[in-house]
């Protein structure tokens, strides 16, 4: 560690009230998502601090993306500052959105609000501290007026939380995720500072409908039900699938460990007719219109099955496929359908990856210890960042604690938030190439 970059730290630490200010300032923009508020006033919020710190801003809008409207726009930032031309480029890509505040706050959750050393509200940890971390990391760095030999980009992207197709699936389709532009990208998700997070668990997310014969509801011996049909499923996947998936573990470091297996949740079930909220008045009459009575014809459920790195996808969706045979051939009746929602495979940059091998340096320098390395038991933007955008050097690396994401009392530590803008400073110093062209 040279001299110039003890005097980075310095600035960083200079910073400790402007870092605090900036997550405040961010987490009192509402970005609630669904149904996606206030992207466009974020967005540019992000975009004015940077362009006038010297960075290129660019708003995409995702136009035709699902969930864009002009009610709400699904509008992401993408600035780049340009060191030299030799060096390469490292991006930080946070997602803007945050979910719903629930209930069970005792602090505001769009307030900002700072006590015990902490920053409070929603979207704190998950993710605008990690952001407002990346954000003064870079802008350290330039008025560091250091000869930094590549490109810093960041971004403030939509969606993540509903599956990022209109923010960073939506730029990676069009090549802001690729090489030659961008070669490192840090993700900065709240995994906790001294923790690097190499990829994700793999996600099939399916549809399962049965189908049964509409009667008369007093009658229901004229009919077949789906309903009946889907709970034989659905006590197949209790007995069978969910007992087997617990004992398929992985050797893959994922958070926390009980997430180590493969897992399976029943999202949602709907049968029958459209549910009404029924109540009866003073009189005892009904208050929505009533049920007619039929049988069910029709039975959907939403079925979100995790899948470790030992486990492929077409044997996944075969082991369900499987299971339904197997009712069709022996329950009278039973007739099935089903469909793909989404699907991503596990991802996992390895441990000698440039990014993974900078920020490990960096915490080792800032934090005094060696990093752990983890992956997460759901995907996160990452997933497009290596399908689409064909980058493999990518992690997640942020402050705040992960359990806290979309809970009440949602908080990021202000001392988190100082490292981890060091580490990233550091670790970008490393990836621009500045630290090989100035060690002794
Ligand atoms: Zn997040």
């Amino acid at each position: 560690m040279n001299a110039s970059a003890q005097k980075l730290l310095d600035r960083i630490e200079a910073k400790r009230e402007e870092v605090t200010a900036l997550t405040q300032e961010l987490v009192r923009i509402p970005t609630v998502n669904p149904p996606g508020d206030a992207y466009e006033a974020c967005a540019h919020f992000i975009g004015e601090r940077l362009s006038k710190k010297g960075f290129a801003v660019e708003y995409v809008r995702a136009i035709g993306a699902p969930g864009d409207s002009d009610s709400h726009p699904r509008t992401n930032v993408v600035a780049r500052w340009q060191g030299g031309s030799t060096g390469e480029c490292v991006h930080f890509n946070s997602h803007i959105d945050v979910v719903e505040a629930g209930s069970g706050w005792t602090y505001e959750p769009f307030g900002g609000q700072v006590a015990n050393g902490r920053v409070y509200g929603r979207g704190t940890c998950d993710m605008k501290g990690g952001l407002a971390s990346s954000i003064i990391a870079c802008e350290a760095l330039i008025e560091s007026g250091l000869p930094i030999p590549g490109a810093l980009e960041i971004s403030g992207t939509v969606d993540e939380e509903s599956g990022g197709f209109a923010g960073v699936g939506y730029l990676a389709e069009r090549g802001y995720f690729s090489k030659p532009r961008v070669h490192h990208v840090i993700i900065p998700e709240p995994l906790g500072v001294d923790r690097i997070c190499l990829g994700h668990r793999g996600v099939w997310w399916g549809e399962v409908e049965t189908r049964g014969r509409i009667a008369h509801g007093s009658m229901p011996f004229l009919g077949d039900s789906a309903i009946n049909h889907m709970s034989a499923f659905i006590h197949l996947l209790e007995t069978q699938l969910q007992p087997r998936l617990e004992g398929r573990h992985t050797a893959e470091p994922v958070e926390p460990p009980g997430a180590r297996v493969s897992t399976l949740n029943i999202n949602s079930i709907h049968g029958g007719q459209v549910e009404q909220h029924y109540a009866n008045d003073a009189r005892g009459w009904p208050t929505a219109q009533t049920p007619a009575p039929v049988v069910a014809h029709s039975c959907r459920t939403v079925l979100d099955r995790r899948f470790i790195a030992e486990e492929n996808l077409e044997a996944v969706k075969q082991e369900i496929i499987d299971m339904l045979d197997e009712l069709k051939r022996t329950r009278p009746g039973f007739d099935y359908g089903i469909r793909d929602i989404m699907s991503f495979v596990p991802t996992a940059t390895p441990k000698d990856a440039p990014v993974v091998d900078a920020t490990a340096r960096a915490i080792a320098r800032v934090l005094g210890r060696e990093p752990s390395y983890i992956a997460s038991p759901g995907t996160y933007d990452q997933k497009h960042i290596v399908r689409t955008g064909k980058l493999q050097d990518c992690i997640a690396y942020g402050p705040g604690i992960l359990d806290l994401a979309h809970q009440p009392d949602e908080y990021v530590g202000i001392q988190e938030l100082v490292d981890s803008a060091k580490i990233m400073a550091l670790a970008s110093l490393d990836l621009t190439g500045w630290t090989r062209l100035n060690q002794a």
